[in-house]
């Protein structure tokens, strides 16, 4: 069976567009050039081919708790509003959560994304049928937990990464997630590090988001959070941080040396004013950047395009100048740059590339005229206008129907189990 996308335009990875159709077979791309004709075809007139964005940080079941609690600070909003609502979700739950983000990011052009949460098997499986990638991770939290019950946390964040890397036919790749420097206890930080290491998978945490996270780990060690972090072994060329918005030079330094990568949240950041994060410096130094969206709670929509939007807006204004993350830099790093962050082969238009696009239509009053399209995927799409979407060669989206997963379905059980579940929960 093959698939061509016909018409269209298409976006190579070093930012320049050109005429031509694509050809995909066994989930490939096999072809890029004019005049291809397939098995199944889908009608790119107008629009615009690109890879399939990818998403390195997100906590996709939260889509349950979408505009339950906002306008907190990170600390008061997780322990107050966020965890004790966490604590009633069942597997069921976190099932339904998870259809419902992955609907939203697949009518959004997402294709790959790294998520960190618990009851993961359940997202493996919603990954599987959504036809989608995932970098999953079992969320490693021993705060406020007992000696016994930590060792239980590390066990299984260790265990699902050993299990599950490889599921869904190998969509589904795993990461050991340790939440971050503060929630979590420098031995068991130590412990996952060396697991990750072992098993050959990523290490994945929160790092340096907010002045409230740096400043004790300064206080009391001496020592900048990331430097901390590189002595008990939690950087290395497979690992990457969420957030990193306060960085010092000698850690960006240190991201770069170690090949660290970063996934950059910039809506979440500006929502729990966590502040700015120096990209522009960061991209300068060397380290590898993706946008991500984080959690639905705090951003709070799964787009993007919006995102990679917000990340350049925010990188003029951290940089204090209009040049710095440009809009293909932005675009960059919502495709290869990300993809990059997550080690893993996709996020370029490329023959022999995996078959993981979004394309975009074009024909619309706020994308006219084009002048650069670039320009255009950077500051005016957004992820109502990705038309077809497709991973690893299958088609998930076909003119903004989802084929993989029932929308209404999904909508319908997540409106039901997330009102249950805050009925529970008060
Ligand atoms: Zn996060």
């Amino acid at each position: 069976m093959t698939l061509a996308i016909q018409g269209g335009r298409v976006l190579r990875p070093d930012m320049t567009v050109a005429r031509a159709d694509v050809l995909v077979e066994d989930g490939r791309i096999e072809a890029i050039e004019e005049g291809i004709d397939a098995d199944q075809t889908l009608d790119a007139e107008g629009s615009l081919v690109m890879p399939g964005l990818v998403n390195p940080h997100c906590h996709v079941p939260m889509s349950l708790l979408r505009s339950n609690a906002d306008d907190m600070q990170l600390g008061p909003w997780l322990r107050e509003a966020i965890w004790p609502v966490e604590a009633e979700l069942t597997a069921e739950d976190v099932r339904s959560g998870s259809e419902l983000g992955l609907v939203e990011m697949i009518k959004n052009g997402i294709t790959t994304f790294a998520d960190m949460y618990f009851f993961v098997p359940e997202v493996a499986r919603a990954v599987d049928d959504a036809g989608m990638r995932g970098l999953l991770g079992y969320g490693i939290i021993t705060e406020g937990k007992d000696d016994e019950e930590s060792r239980e946390e590390v066990r299984e964040g260790i265990e699902f990464a050993r299990e599950y890397d490889g599921f869904a036919d190998g969509r589904v790749r795993t990461a050991v997630m340790p939440h971050s420097l503060t929630t979590v206890e420098p031995w068991a930080l130590e412990e996952t590090a060396e697991a990750a290491d072992e098993m050959g998978v990523p290490l994945h945490f929160h790092a340096n988001e907010t002045r409230n996270e740096v400043d004790p780990i300064v206080e009391e060690r001496g020592k900048r959070p990331l430097e901390w972090a590189e002595e008990l072994g939690m950087l290395d060329g497979e690992s990457f941080v969420a957030h990193g918005v306060h960085c010092d030079e000698t850690e960006i330094e240190l991201l770069a040396e170690t090949d660290t990568g970063v996934g950059h949240c910039p809506a979440s950041n500006m929502k729990l004013n966590s502040g700015i994060a120096p990209v522009q410096d960061m991209l300068d130094a060397g380290v590898d950047v993706g946008v991500a969206t984080d959690g639905p709670a705090s951003n709070n929509d799964l787009d993007q395009f919006d995102e990679l939007r917000d990340a350049a807006m925010i990188g003029k204004l951290g940089a204090d100048d209009p040049t710095a993350v440009s809009a293909a830099s932005a675009v960059e790093m919502a495709t290869w740059r990300a993809a990059d962050v997550l080690g893993m082969d996709v996020g370029r238009l490329e023959e022999g590339a995996p078959a993981d696009l979004a394309v975009v239509d074009f024909e619309k009053p706020h994308l006219t005229p084009q002048h650069d399209l670039v320009s255009l995927l950077a500051y005016a799409v957004r992820g109502g206008d990705v038309r077809h979407t497709v991973c690893d060669g299958t088609v998930l989206m076909a003119n903004r129907e989802v084929l993989t997963l029932d929308e209404d379905r999904v909508r319908r059980e997540a409106t039901e189990r997330a009102q249950d579940l805050l009925e529970r929960a008060e």
